[in-house]
């Protein structure tokens, strides 16, 4: 069979990414000053990937026989041209109304089945045209679910939504990232100028902040992991193949079962491998062994998020956490390590003030961090803290919840005041850095 894979992007002067926030995706606009403005076009230009979902769907299907396309698509296109046995449109919350409007511009010159793969679909899906498949959750493992089923696509055309839970890591391919129609990812923060490519090895997320986390929404609150045998072997071939690349680990916690981690880093370390690596983690759940572990597998960057300095802050959304005092003496073991980090941080959360979210900056400089994320608190749709707050939400737009604009009414704080924090985090942020260095 025939298959296009359609990828479409809202235009924006800002990066979007469809892969993170559990594939809803962000939009890093990250202020409206000069400098903001000038941030978010260097990163529109220093990284990209797609969904990594989409991307492993293609690779299923077409391992099964079948002649799959890819095609990105900036803006809505009228037409879809050639002939095609079902279209695949990559759902996320940052596009939605691109990707919708695209689908019914399909939908007048094509009948082909059509299926919007994303879990943000399954929440948004009374604006979701009828006719149109829904496949949420891990749906990379839908054509081995069709296969266990014994079905084939046209045995499903008539449900509305898919979920899709889980299925065999090890049988997953290894994602042809030179693919055509694709364009090249990168990410010069991370890599530099090295190839790049994302590289998931455990999914699902048990953690309590799936109050207002998209990941335990879209991969489940069960942890699927990867058996580090089969995922040191891929990489194998990744390191033969393009030495020196810099593969991220897009894992929600990569530390989550520290055991399998410290097993994993160990293979990795021991294969002697021409690559190196970032990985996300929670601090919570890591120990000297597993910082030098880190080291053994050239793990070079290390992402953690803090999201904010106040305790009752992080507490008022579930935020599974550490003392700031712990966060800090783990943080100096990591750069004694001689392993670069990336502190994230959330402002304008639902319990934060104008001076906490300046505590939270002003922490943010003085964690001794390479590099930090600021974004602004989103209660995305499928959320315990969105179904709880419906009312409060003000835009009537998805595309608008990015995570970096303030979609809900907040007590203390305007969508002006948030904007404006944000530009300030960034500035702050970078004076930190440049006041620390001996020219
Ligand atoms: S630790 Fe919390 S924020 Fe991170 S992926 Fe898990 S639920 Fe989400």
């Amino acid at each position: 069979m025939k298959f296009l894979f359609l990828d479409i992007y809202k235009k924006s002067s800002s990066r979007i990414s469809k892969d993170t926030a559990g594939g809803y995706g962000t939009e890093n606009s990250l202020g409206d000053g000069v400098l903001g403005k000038s941030i978010s076009w260097i990163v529109k230009n220093s990284v990209f990937w797609p969904n990594l979902s989409f991307m492993q769907l293609i690779e299923e299907f077409e391992i099964r026989g079948n002649e799959c396309i890819y095609l990105k698509h900036i803006g809505v296109k009228e037409k879809v041209s050639g002939k095609w046995d079902a279209i695949f449109v990559c759902s996320s919350i940052v596009c939605f109304e691109t990707e919708i409007e695209s689908i019914n511009n399909i939908l007048e010159c094509t009948s082909v089945p059509i299926f919007l793969c994303g879990t943000v679909a399954g929440h948004l899906k009374e604006k979701v045209p009828k006719g149109i498949i829904i496949l949420s959750g891990n749906y990379e493992f839908f054509p081995e679910t069709l296969e266990k089923e014994n079905k084939k696509l046209g045995d499903i055309i008539d449900h509305e939504i898919i979920r899709v839970q889980n299925g065999d890591t090890e049988k997953l391919q290894l994602i042809n990232w030179k693919r055509k129609g694709l364009p090249k990812t990168k990410n010069w923060f991370l890599g530099g100028g090295k190839p790049f490519f994302p590289f998931i090895a455990t999914r699902g997320c048990p953690y309590s902040c799936f109050e207002y986390c998209t990941y335990p929404l879209s991969q489940g609150r069960k942890i699927l992991p990867e058996k580090h045998s089969s995922v040191v072997e891929k990489f194998k071939i990744l390191s033969n193949k393009y030495g020196k690349a810099h593969i991220v680990f897009r894992d929600p916690v990569f530390s989550i079962n520290i055991k399998q981690a410290k097993l994993l880093l160990k293979s990795i370390g021991d294969a002697n491998l021409n690559i190196d690596f970032t990985a996300e983690l929670h601090l919570k759940n890591i120990d000297d062994e597993f910082i030098d572990l880190c080291k053994h597998a050239k793990i070079s960057w290390l992402k953690f998020g803090i999201e904010s300095a106040i305790e009752s802050v992080r507490n008022s959304v579930n935020r599974y956490s550490i003392a700031n005092d712990d966060q800090s003496r783990i943080i100096n073991k990591i750069r004694k390590a001689k392993i670069k980090t990336v502190g994230m941080f959330i402002l304008a959360q639902p319990e934060d003030t104008v001076d906490t979210c300046n505590a939270t900056i002003d922490y943010a400089c003085k964690l001794n961090l390479d590099l930090a994320q600021f974004s602004i608190f989103t209660p995305y749709p499928g959320t315990p803290y969105f179904n709880k707050n419906k009312t409060k939400i003000n835009v009537s737009i998805y595309q608008d919840f990015n995570q970096y604009g303030l979609v809900y009414d907040h007590a203390e704080i305007s969508k002006k005041m948030a904007r404006d924090l944000l530009e300030k985090s960034y500035r702050k942020f970078l004076i930190s850095k440049f006041t620390r260095l001996n020219f």
